[in-house]
């Protein structure tokens, strides 16, 4: 049977459809056995996330996770320009609902239908409700998504394309959670958030075992871009795993991009805080990462401590200039992807310091 831990109090928790949070309102970890980790348990001839299955949470041969994947993962890595021979980008919109979202929406929902789950409920601001509406569709689970008023019409229409029944909630990206909140604990309903679920960090994780197996090691920086922390906790799990199996020898270094115009995070890690306190979202093209009260935010920050990382914060301007400057490189992203490219070009680096940056959203899912 497994089982979630608190991240503040320790309690614990059988894993099931009903519990998301502890009773002490903390969030939930996955508890885990060591993951044995080597070279040789590379599933070579899947050409997806999904050939690291033996360092996830499923059993090599259940017809679950193999009924459900789209192919996702496994996403080039490119060096972004041959004047800086040591820059890669890693192309994760390069994905079934073209974001890095689908890594741990495709392991949600296979939890999800493993534990007999019928209906679920989500929040988000776009990416992630579109992915899982896919995988819910694709695993015969009705699926409701509440999404903000304002959201790009096209990450609705996408959406609601897969038939999940969107709920638009008039007010903040908190506001919308917590109204999901309440609709999950009324209605009974597995609450399939990317931010409170830690299956999804099992899904996210899998960057980091890409990366490995890409770069026959670890980088010495990754560049993240972060709101609620989903890809960055996955990467720093799945490094971590790597480490203690000695694949790698170091970690990498954190450093994690947000925007100006709402970030919290940066706030609290200048001020030396152990947790970020809620800011006022003053509006920003990033919308994949403007969240203003993290709830897994003591975690991000021990993260990017523990790897000896900082935060970088860009403005609009740099945003739009960064996307145009992708577009001539031949990718073409959605502005929170610039945001986290422009954080890269302020990042203060030598010439031989090997990076990778990855390329969570695709262009033509915003305006
Ligand atoms: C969700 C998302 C992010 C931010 O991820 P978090 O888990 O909120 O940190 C960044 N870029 C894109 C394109 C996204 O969809
Ligand atoms: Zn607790």
């Amino acid at each position: 049977m497994e089982q979630y831990q608190c991240h503040s109090c320790r309690a614990k928790y059988n894993v099931s459809e009903q519990v998301w949070k502890c009773q002490c309102g903390g969030v939930l970890d996955l508890v885990k056995e060591k993951v044995e980790w080597s070279d040789s348990k590379v599933l070579k001839d899947i050409p997806s996330m999904w050939r690291y299955i033996d360092a996830m949470p499923f059993d090599r041969d259940s017809a679950i996770w193999s009924g459900i994947t789209m192919g996702e993962g496994y996403t080039p890595l490119i060096v972004l320009d041959s004047g800086e021979p040591n820059t890669f980008v890693k192309v994760d919109y390069m994905m079934p609902t073209l974001s890095f979202k689908d890594r741990g929406a495709a392991v949600l929902m296979a939890k999800a239908k493993e534990l007999g789950v019928k209906h679920v409920i989500a929040d988000s601001s776009g990416n992630a409700g579109t992915s899982i509406a896919a995988y819910a569709k694709r695993a015969d689970i009705a699926c409701d998504i509440f999404l903000r008023k304002g959201t790009s019409p096209k990450k609705i229409a996408q959406v609601k394309a897969h038939g999940a029944n969107v709920r638009e909630i008039e007010g903040t990206r908190e506001d919308v959670a917590e109204a999901a909140q309440k609709a999950v604990n009324i209605e009974e309903k597995f609450y399939a958030s990317h931010v409170f679920n830690p299956y999804f960090y099992e899904g996210t994780k899998t960057y980091a075992f890409e990366i490995w197996e890409q770069m026959n090691g670890a980088p010495d920086t990754l560049i993240i871009p972060v709101g609620n922390g989903t890809l960055l906790l996955g990467i720093y799990y799945g490094f971590k795993e790597l480490l203690e199996n000695k694949c790698i020898d170091k970690m990498p270094r954190l450093v994690a991009i947000q925007a100006e115009n709402c970030a919290p995070l940066a706030k609290a890690f200048i001020n030396n805080q152990q947790a970020a306190e809620p800011v006022e979202n003053s509006g920003t093209l990033a919308e994949g990462i403007a969240i203003a009260k993290p709830a897994r935010s003591a975690q991000i920050l021990e993260a990017i401590r523990a790897t000896n990382g900082q935060i970088i914060t860009t403005n609009e301007e740099e945003i739009l200039k960064a996307r145009t400057a992708l577009a001539s490189k031949g990718f073409y992203v959605e502005p929170t992807t610039a945001a986290n490219y422009a954080g890269y070009l302020k990042y203060d680096h030598s010439s031989d310091e090997k990076i990778v940056i990855p390329l969570c959203g695709a262009g033509i899912k915003s305006n």
